[in-house]
Formats: C-alpha cells, structure tokens, sequence
C-alpha cells in the first residue's frame, strides 16, 4: 500500500470536473483517504513549486494555480503514485493517452486538470504540506 498526493487544479473545480475525476480514480482502485478544498495563496504555490522556480513557466503557474478553489486529496492503493501519475497522462495533454485525465479534460500544458506525486519521497513531503496527521488515520 502506498499514499500519493492528488490535487484537482483550479481549470477542473472551475468547470465542475471534481466529481468525473473522483471516478476515474476510483474506477483504476485508488481511494481517496483524505480530501478537501483550498485556496492557495501565492506563498504556498511557490513553495509547492519550489523546484521550477527558475522555469519560464513559473510565474505563470503560481498565478493559474492561485486563480481559483483547489481540491487537494491523498490517494492510497498498491503502487498509488505510479498507478496516478498513469491515470494522470501526460503533462501535455496534446502528448497523453487516450482516456487519462488530461486526455479528457485539460485545456493546456499549464492548465492540465491535476497535480500528482512524482516519487515516494515528494508523496510524503506533499502530504505533509497539505494534511496533518490527523487528517490522515
Ligand atoms: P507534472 O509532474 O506532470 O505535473 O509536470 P511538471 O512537474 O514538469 O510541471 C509542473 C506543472 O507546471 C505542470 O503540471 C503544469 O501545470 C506546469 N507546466 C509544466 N510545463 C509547462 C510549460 O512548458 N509551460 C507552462 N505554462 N506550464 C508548464
């Protein structure tokens, strides 16, 4: 069993997306242990995305990650950080396969629906960053 964190990008709380995704998710055995609803200020999104602070990108992306509700969840199921970022797609939804998340329903590489953890050691960091533990029993 592993935990991964999710998060539903603003572009998909915006067009009432939470509930499609929701059961992309449960449909390929992740469940969906914790969940809830956040505004991130523009500190935190920086801080989320430290690791592209020299990226072109950046500044974009902290200001479309501020621009609406997010929905930050932790996933658990065998192999869950894998198994997501598959379930996921792509980065770019031009580039990812038929029937992933971004697939179905991102409207560009920046706005591209969800977030999901790239290794073991950013799962726990990023869990850490959104939910206590007794969010998490
Ligand atoms: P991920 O792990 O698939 O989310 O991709 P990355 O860690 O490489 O990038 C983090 C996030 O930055 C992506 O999910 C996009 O929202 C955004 N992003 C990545 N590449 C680009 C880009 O070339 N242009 C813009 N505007 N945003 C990007």
């Amino acid at each position: 069993m592993e935990r991964t964190l999710s998060i539903i990008k603003p572009d998909a709380v915006k067009r009432n997306l939470i509930g499609h995704i929701n059961q992309l998710i449960e449909k390929n055995n992740l469940k969906i242990i914790a969940s809830k609803t956040h505004k991130l200020s523009k500190n935190e999104a920086e801080s989320f995305y430290g690791v592209h602070k020299e990226r072109p990108f950046f500044n974009s992306l902290v200001a479309f990650m501020t621009s609406g509700s997010v929905q930050v969840q932790v996933l658990e199921g065998e192999n869950a950080i894998v198994s997501y970022r598959e379930i996921m797609g792509a980065t770019n939804p031009e580039d990812a396969d038929e029937g992933t998340i971004r697939k179905l329903f991102a409207e560009s590489i920046e706005a591209n629906s969800v977030h999901g953890s790239d290794s073991s050691e950013n799962a726990s960091i990023e869990i850490a960053f959104f939910f206590s533990g007794l969010e998490l029993i």
